[in-house]
């Protein structure tokens, strides 16, 4: 039973089990078990041109700009070519049937859930600048980073969580007015724990953390992009004093707890000892030579 019990729980959280895909109709990220693909001419893509020009939703452009997908809203990282030069639609269940009663998916970005291409002083913000811009944080992130010379695709590698969650009743802050928060309270929320044999130094932080780097300019240009066109940014003020004391380009002094390897690894296979026939789970160094990253945010649960 033992044994079962491992093997079950291995093929559940294997990486071939969580691989995830992304719906073309309704562009959610969804487990690969839930994948139905769909030729694109089996598929009524009428439906999925969006709202008309005269509707008055704003109308981006589209992200196909020739053949049969052409001004049609669908996730181009759902669509894929079969070796005979078909298009293939992925979708996630509830998409695929709605598209086969020929009635358009809630979910679909083509029922007025498009916004477009993300701008460009948006697009590849760092995880803390992210937090930096943020007028409300509502999320907890573990982020687990692995040495690029690791076997990342190791078929028993962890790569999620998965478990309950209480929520309580809150009552919420308000929303901050003055961005960027000073540096100490971005520090506040995050923990960074290293597990490995040597310690962690900010010089190896700043190369193999890139989401802990934080970019003065980036920022900046955030901030006044969301003020001059989101609504909801109109009234903030940006604090020249504390994008001052941001870095041009580097880590924040976060604090780092180092956990040494051999702690973490005594704790890992503890569990598993005296399984017949089985190999061990893997924690080879090189996995657990990893950077765990805790950042938890105005913690409201
Ligand atoms: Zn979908």
């Amino acid at each position: 039973m033992k044994e079962k019990i491992v093997r079950d729980f291995r093929a559940a959280t294997s990486s071939a089990a969580l691989a995830s895909f992304t719906c073309a109709c309704c562009a959610r990220e969804l487990l690969i078990g839930d994948r139905i693909r769909r030729q694109h001419t089996e598929v009524d893509l009428g439906m999925l041109e969006g709202p008309h020009a005269d509707s008055g939703y704003p109308t981006p452009p589209t992200p196909f700009t020739n053949g049969p997908l052409e001004g049609k809203l669908v996730d181009p990282h759902g669509v894929i070519s079969n070796d005979v030069g078909q298009i293939i639609l992925e979708l996630c269940g509830s998409c695929s049937r709605g598209l086969h009663r020929k009635s358009l998916p809630k979910h679909a970005i083509a029922n007025k859930l498009y916004l477009g291409p993300v701008p460009d002083a948006l697009s590849d913000l760092t995880m803390v600048e992210e937090c930096m811009i943020a007028r409300a944080q509502a999320k907890s992130w573990i982020v687990k980073l692995q040495e690029h010379d690791s076997n990342s695709t190791s078929p028993t590698a962890q790569r999620s969580l998965k478990g309950h969650t209480i929520i309580y009743p809150q009552q919420p802050d308000k929303l901050v007015g003055i961005l960027p928060p000073p540096v100490g309270e971005t520090l506040t929320f995050i923990c960074i724990i290293f597990v490995g044999s040597s310690k962690m130094t900010k010089e190896r932080l700043r190369n193999q953390a890139k989401p802990l780097v934080v970019r003065r300019e980036k920022v900046r240009q955030a901030l006044v992009w969301l003020k001059d066109n989101n609504p909801l940014y109109k009234d903030v003020e940006i604090s020249e004093q504390n994008l001052d004391s941001l870095p041009l380009e580097d880590v924040l002094p976060y604090h780092i707890e180092n956990v040494a390897d051999s702690e973490a690894r005594e704790t890992l296979v503890s569990q598993y000892d005296g399984l017949e026939g089985q190999p061990s789970p893997d924690v080879s160094s090189t996995h657990l030579r990893a950077l765990l990253l805790l950042m938890s945010t105005h913690a409201h649960l």
